[in-house]
């Protein structure tokens, strides 16, 4: 039997100890044994977050706290500035527009930094604009965004939230809720906390509060109102994913043992591998700004990223992702975060080296894996 491993940007591998967690007999979401369980997921979330807002755990994929932000935020009619380079910032332009407010949408392109300067200028312009979109790491591209200058420049507009899509990067990149001035952020539990998708969650600021009080878009499940009622005694509005939780809490243990900057120093290390791999078998990185979240590389173009994808899972038991829309069969994206080690680091590269000589692609066996070698273990 094959043995599989995913290097996906998400969902990923989650380790044993984790596994056995989420194994084990069902309890009760409305016991005391729960809520504690719940509680420590909960103030450890924050550590993750880096904030001591009010943090929240939804049932549902990432899509869904994003969702929430939108949702409970902005009213028909209002307008949101959203910064759109890839198939995550299109994800809240198209949320915005479905719930009837007005997005102002800025597009850097694909793979290309944001300029803040634009965005001061329109945010100037607009002063009516009641929320900026922005994300963390755009997946589809592997690209970067600076938060932490987004969340100075929004700071001097009183009126305005800083809403941020975390859901990749959050836990593989430095992002730091309250000293960064970000008033919404969502993430989702199949990146870097190494948990199945299922799950999301969202802090939410004191300013933003004041607008989710005013808020006039119709919602229920997605109500925060009711979810901040219910967390006075961590309890949840609805039935919670149990087992999910369990697991969240043990995930979060082992990276508060571990410490956050210990986690983005181990993610960091792994993109420049792959980074340095990729240019050393004569590769291009897609991203102008990359990540160390996930990396998307540029196949040759004889090459159709999707049958080479196909073919690494079917030959390697490797699951790497293709592109997506635009990028569709022109990258590969190899996720940083999960349950990997320096090794299964090491594997993808040799996996993709492989597949390339298959593919009659010009490539010295060993050129990639040699370099990342070298950056994994800091060798000459
Ligand atoms: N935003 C980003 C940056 C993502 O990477 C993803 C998932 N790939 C989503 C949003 C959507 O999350 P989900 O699929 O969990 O709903």
């Amino acid at each position: 039997m094959m043995k599989k491993r995913l290097f996906t940007p998400g969902p990923i591998s989650v380790p044993e100890d984790v596994l056995l967690e989420m194994a084990k007999p069902i309890i009760h979401h409305r016991t005391p044994e729960f809520l504690e369980i719940a509680k420590q997921a909960i103030e450890d979330l924050k550590y993750f977050f880096q904030t001591k807002n009010d943090v929240f755990i939804i049932a549902g994929s990432g899509t869904a706290a994003m969702e929430a932000a939108v949702v409970n935020v902005l009213s028909p009619g209002e307008k949101a500035l959203v910064i759109s380079a890839g198939k995550f910032g299109e994800r809240f332009v198209e949320l915005v527009k479905t719930f009837g407010a007005e997005a102002i949408v800025i597009e850097p392109g694909w793979g290309n930094p944001v300029d803040l300067e634009n965005i001061k200028s329109v945010l100037k312009q607009n002063r009516d604009i009641k929320a900026v979109f922005a994300t963390l790491v755009e997946t589809s591209t592997g690209t970067s965004y600076d938060i932490e200058g987004l969340g100075k420049l929004v700071s001097d507009f009183p009126e305005t939230l800083l809403i941020v899509d975390g859901i990749s990067g959050l836990g593989a990149v430095e992002c730091k809720t309250d000293l960064w001035g970000i008033d919404i952020l969502v993430s989702g539990s199949q990146k870097a906390l190494s948990l199945p998708p299922g799950l999301s969650f969202i802090s939410i600021s004191e300013k933003a509060w004041e607008k989710i009080n005013n808020s006039s878009t119709p919602r229920y499940y997605l109500d925060l109102k009711k979810y901040k009622k219910a967390m006075e005694k961590f309890d949840f509005p609805f039935t919670m994913a149990v087992s999910l939780v369990c697991g969240l809490k043990k995930s979060l243990e082992k990276i508060k043992q571990q410490g956050i900057e210990n986690l983005w120093r181990m993610h960091r290390k792994r993109a420049m591998a792959v980074r340095g791999a990729a240019i050393a078998m004569g590769l291009e990185i897609f991203s102008k700004s990359p990540s160390d979240a996930v990396t998307a590389i540029v196949l040759p173009h004889t090459i159709d990223g999707e049958k080479f994808c196909s073919d690494m899972r079917k030959e390697f038991g490797m699951s790497v992702a293709g592109g997506q829309d635009k990028l569709k069969g022109r990258v590969i994206r190899i996720s940083h975060f999960g349950y990997q080690d320096d090794f299964d680091t090491i594997a993808v590269i040799a996996g993709i080296e492989v597949m390339l000589k298959k593919y009659k692609h010009q490539v010295e066996l060993g050129s990639g894996v040699k370099q990342a070698m070298k950056i994994l273990f800091s060798l000459q």
